[in-house]
């Protein structure tokens, strides 16, 4: 099993635990973003992305 750790601070993250992927935009939808996460993505813990939570 691939063991991911945060792009930016380099944390463990654990399965289940919510995480960012950094990817570029696809131009085809989402087959293309399976193809990409493999290739591109980039892991980023929540500590390190700040996302305001919808109401
Ligand atoms: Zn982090």
């Amino acid at each position: 099993m691939a063991k991911f750790t945060c792009t930016r601070c380099g944390k463990p993250l654990a399965v289940n635990e919510p995480v960012f992927f950094k990817l570029p935009l696809p131009a085809k939808g989402f087959t293309e973003i399976q193809a990409n996460l493999k290739l591109t993505a980039q892991p980023y813990c929540t500590n390190c992305v700040q996302v305001k939570p919808k109401d």
